[in-house]
């Protein structure tokens, strides 16, 4: 088990195009290695989602899971592609493991259809919604150098944690 550094707000990793993985390289010990590096990380830092970028290699990587009723399976997306996007809209709250201490409300389509190779090589085809579907295109804007920030429209939601806690937790259980 490995946990990886955290690359945070103001990295320049963090704003690149992560670049494509060679489906070659998915089947290969190092990058099943990767994978699990990423998700042991994702787990010991307490996030439900995590992109490659984020712990400084620009490539279209991104795992998730989160655990709970209004959860999701774990899900590694390799070279992702959001192919459609649901006419309805949903405002939720959003934080990042690379911008410490910070949440704020975003507005996103609720459901998303994304393809992607898994940790197999397999091409899958998902339909997500609810959290699920936040959480891809959070961790899929990571990899165009996307951040939840660039994404809200009004920063008066913006809010230390702490304050969150105190404030505006209980009007949103789940939050990114
Ligand atoms: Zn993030």
């Amino acid at each position: 088990m490995a946990v990886l550094k955290i690359a945070r707000l103001g990295s320049p990793v963090l704003r690149q195009i992560a670049a494509p993985v060679d489906p070659d390289t998915i089947g290969k010990r190092v990058f099943q290695q990767f994978l699990d590096d990423m998700l042991d990380t994702m787990v010991e830092t307490d996030g439900i989602g995590l992109a490659a970028p984020q712990v400084s290699r620009s490539e279209q990587v991104a795992v998730m899971e989160c655990k709970g009723e209004h959860g999701f399976p774990q899900t590694i997306l390799i070279n992702p592609v959001i192919v459609g996007y649901s006419p309805a809209t949903a405002e939720s709250w959003e934080g990042c493991l690379s911008v410490d201490n910070l949440r704020g409300k975003v507005t996103r389509p609720v459901g998303v259809r994304v393809t992607y190779l898994d940790r197999d090589g397999t091409s899958v085809e998902l339909d997500a919604v609810g959290l699920y579907a936040v959480c891809i295109q959070h961790e899929l804007d990571h990899l165009i150098g996307k951040l939840f920030l660039d994404r809200m429209t009004d920063f008066s939601t913006l809010t230390q944690l702490e304050e969150f806690d105190k404030y505006w937790r209980a009007e949103h259980a789940e939050v990114i």
